[in-house]
């Protein structure tokens, strides 16, 4: 395909917390690109605002994909931490018993939204020696240190870099002031948990350091160097975890390996719902099924949380959502189109150069910062162009192959075309009503999903029958209540189709 071909030429420049430039992107060890990026905890469904971070992580593998450049990208699932043992005493259970279901949950999702998923997914509970090791050598180096309860602490003194992502003044840091949570106070620096000593009841580990659990941070340096080697290529996750989360990381790691840790960082900037910060008590807080269930499409959602650039603030809407959702019946309609136009042969000198240009400038956007936004805009143009050629008769057969190949491209990307929104929709509806949660279904979505596809066919073929018969007004009656539970029908040369809306 000729978009690979261009966009191989392409390097990928992208902002980097840490120098604040825009650095380009290349492997260093001149094979794969290694990047980390942090997973989520598995405490209970993800909302979309974690959807937000994945989504842009997954733009970012995917056109790194696209520009020749193989990935292996590694995610940690936090399945050990505060809340989830919180969260899990109040539920009676084991952590592992708790945690399995939104796990699951999880990877479902991904593939709902089509998140690709990372090379290597790493469990938290199942890198517990590694994290140990890690932590013995910071001993070692005298930056860790053990309480009288036999927690672990990192010493802030002994990393007089400490500070260098998040470029906060830090000078007034007290020396030995501690803290075990593992999220603490944005503006305040402190010696943190490496290891927390077991307490009664709390799943621990027996380990050479003492019987206990891991701090959340420590987690994220030993799995990242476990499976990419001392320094990354790039090290991702949402804003909120540059401080302490990444400070911290990077002040275990090259405390110990005396090498930048990521050469990398990616930050991407929270989502905001009508301009507010997401939350259970403000009302505005969903998660992706929360959505799914109020009958939007698991493609828009995709296309409304990655057209804002991952460096802007996204705010989230529902009219946002809507206008996702009606430019890829745009796209997808556009599509089936020209895919079925009979076309005279040859090319069309004009069309040929349109679809050259946006293919260029969509990967030139892409390119710079991962701009989404404008990134989309060419091959909107171009659809309204080729439209416009169709209807005047001015679209050839070549044309189509040329335009086809921009589509795919952007689809490579952007990765809405297909139409799998009916089932992502079914999976949630099903998973609602198993998990107690019929009242969240919308009443509309019960509907639509009650009507079989045979239940459709036949009345689809009744419609057909009626019209043969010139019985227009059941013909139409059809059309319209079909309409009213989402489903559309096509009459075609081919035959009449239908769809679900
Ligand atoms: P968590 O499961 O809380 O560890 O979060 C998983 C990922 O989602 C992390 O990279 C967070 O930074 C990110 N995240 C959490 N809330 C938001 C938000 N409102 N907008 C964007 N990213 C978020
Ligand atoms: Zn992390």
């Amino acid at each position: 395909m000729s978009t690979a071909i261009d966009a191989a030429t392409m390097t990928v420049h992208l902002f980097n917390t840490l120098t604040g430039e825009l650095d380009p992107l290349l492997p260093s060890d001149g094979k794969a690109f290694r990047m980390y990026a942090c997973g989520p905890t598995i405490y209970d469904y993800g909302h979309i605002g974690n959807f937000r971070t994945f989504l842009q992580i997954d733009v970012l593998r995917r056109f790194l994909k696209l520009t020749g450049t193989p990935v292996f990208h590694v995610m940690n699932i936090t399945d050990v931490d505060d809340r989830i043992i919180r969260n899990a005493a109040q539920a009676g259970l084991p952590i592992g018993q708790y945690t399995a279901p939104y796990e699951q949950a999880f990877f479902e999702d991904l593939e709902t939204l089509r998140i690709e998923r990372p090379e290597r997914i790493a469990r938290a509970t199942e890198h517990i020696s590694r994290m140990v090791e890690l932590i013995e050598k910071l001993a070692a180096a005298g930056a860790a240190y053990q309480t009288e309860d036999g927690s672990w602490y990192f010493r802030l003194s002994a990393f007089p870099a400490y500070g260098k992502l998040s470029k906060k003044d830090l000078s007034g840091m007290e020396d030995g002031a501690r803290v075990d949570l593992d999220e603490y106070e944005k503006d305040s620096a402190r010696d943190f948990a490496l290891w927390k000593a077991a307490k009664p009841g709390e799943t621990s580990w027996e380990t050479p350091i003492g019987r206990g659990r891991p701090g959340w941070h420590i987690e994220c340096s030993a799995m990242a160097m476990e499976y990419l080697g001392e320094s990354l290529d790039l090290h991702a996750g949402g804003e909120d975890l540059m401080f302490p989360h990444h400070e911290n990381e990077i002040a275990q790691s090259e405390t110990v390996t005396h090498k930048p840790f990521a050469l990398h960082w990616m930050h991407v900037r929270f989502l905001l719902v009508d301009g507010r910060k997401m939350s259970k008590s403000e009302g505005n807080f969903y998660t992706l099924r929360d959505l799914l269930l109020k009958g939007y499409k698991a493609s828009a959602i995709r296309l409304a949380l990655i057209s804002v650039p991952y460096r802007h603030q996204l705010n989230f809407t529902f009219e946002g959502l809507t206008a996702a959702a009606n430019e890829i019946e745009r796209l997808r309609t556009f599509s089936a189109r020209l895919k079925q136009a009979s076309l005279a042969p040859g090319e069309n000198p004009a069309l040929q150069q349109a679809a050259k240009k946006a293919q260029a400038d969509f990967i030139a956007e892409l390119a710079d910062d991962l701009n989404t936004a404008d990134a989309k805009a060419p091959i909107f143009e171009l659809v309204r162009a080729a439209n416009t050629a169709i209807d005047q008769g001015q679209l050839r057969a070549g044309d189509r192959e040329a335009i086809l190949a921009v589509l795919a491209g952007f689809d490579t990307v952007f990765d809405v075309l297909a139409d799998r929104d009916g089932e992502a929709t079914t999976r949630a509806i099903q998973w609602a009503q198993q998990a107690g949660r019929e009242a969240d279904i919308a009443s509309e979505l019960l509907d639509r999903q009650s009507l079989t596809d045979e239940a459709i066919d036949a009345l689809v073929a009744e419609r057909t029958q009626a019209k043969r018969q010139r019985n227009f007004a059941r013909a139409d009656q059809i059309r319209k209540d079909l309409a009213e539970r989402g489903i559309l029908i096509e009459d075609s040369k081919e035959g009449v189709r239908w769809k679900r809306k």
